[in-house]
């Protein structure tokens, strides 16, 4: 049976991809993998990404990486609450080697992450980024999963809503006060949205 390490930042997005994965494959057969980088949720998205392996039965191992300080963007600036100006350069890139480093080690299969369909425009959600990853991490027979790149957002409701995702599973507000989500930032909006529509 195939193994698939799951990256999971605690967000929504990769809490209903867990919950997908669990759905078809069952706990035996994933690990969740979590980077801290200095984000400002930082604490809130580490808890709920071992709060939902908790739930699921699933591994699960958090690798502490430093803040990406080179950035140009405005991703660790707490004034900024503009996803489009937060991007951090190659994130991805980063988060891919460690995560096909890891799924070699354990002989893992695939990994597994929640990019969606709509994202393309950054360089490394993009499918050509993902194609070329998958060259290199196939060398070791490890694929590159991305169950939801043709998916949007708001698609996920039915997901959320056949599994019974609670709204304090995740954590993706880019602009928490006081630890709790902002409501005003754009993932804040999207996910009152979605769960106003299931
Ligand atoms: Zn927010």
């Amino acid at each position: 049976m195939e193994k698939i390490v799951v990256l999971n930042s605690g967000g929504f997005d990769s809490i209903v991809l867990l919950h997908y994965y669990y759905y078809i494959l069952g706990e035996k057969n994933l690990i969740s993998l979590h980077f801290t980088h200095g984000e400002k949720n930082e604490r809130e998205q580490l808890e709920c990404a071992e709060k939902v392996c908790d739930k699921l039965n699933i591994p699960s191992k958090v690798i502490h990486l430093p803040s990406f300080d080179w950035t140009k963007g405005n991703f660790y600036n707490e004034k900024f609450i503009d996803a489009k100006s937060s991007y951090l350069e190659y994130r991805n890139l980063v988060f891919l080697a460690y995560g096909i480093s890891f799924a070699q080690a354990i002989e893992a299969s695939t990994v597994g992450l929640a990019i969606l369909g709509g994202q393309e425009s950054y360089i490394d959600c993009s499918p050509n980024f993902l194609y070329n990853v998958e060259n290199i991490s196939m060398m070791a027979n490890i694929k590159i999963d991305t169950p939801f790149s043709c998916r949007s957002k708001e698609s996920l409701g039915h997901i959320v809503k056949y599994l019974k995702i609670k709204r304090d599973e995740f954590f993706s507000c880019d602009h928490p006060i006081n630890n709790k989500p902002c409501g005003e930032c754009d993932d804040c909006k999207n996910i009152e949205k979605i769960y106003r529509n299931i």
